[in-house]
């Protein structure tokens, strides 16, 4: 997969994130709650209404996950998270600042989760 600079890489994990909660068929708890949860914060984050705590937090969510599901849906969840928060961690914390996403430009819309 090949993303250019003017992506933003907390909605990338957002909409990754998305995906594997709509696919995870709920049998077992680290994956069904993890990924839900995952969602939820990054939903939260992207929006601007994030705070410094969770950046660790999703990390050591996605971290806990790792090696604990039943079937690999759980782990391809849990690694691409790890990594977005250990190489881009400057991109989660521009969005600290209590304002939506500062990757945000005119004419490309922004992402809407449901
Ligand atoms: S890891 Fe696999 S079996 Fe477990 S809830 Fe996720 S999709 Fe279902």
């Amino acid at each position: 997969m090949v993303i250019d600079d003017q992506t933003c890489m907390v909605e990338f994990a957002l909409r990754t994130m998305s995906f594997y909660a709509h696919e995870s068929c709920g049998w077992c708890i680290p994956c069904r709650e993890g990924t839900d949860w995952l969602k939820k914060t990054l939903t939260r984050f992207h929006a601007g209404f994030g705070t410094r705590s969770d950046i660790d937090n999703i990390q050591y969510l996605a971290e806990n996950m790792l090696g604990r599901t039943f079937c690999p849906l759980g782990d391809a969840a849990a690694m691409p998270t790890i990594a977005f928060v250990k190489k881009f961690r400057k991109e989660f914390e521009d969005h600290l600042n209590g304002m939506p996403c500062p990757f945000a430009r005119e004419g490309v819309p922004q992402l809407t989760v449901v």
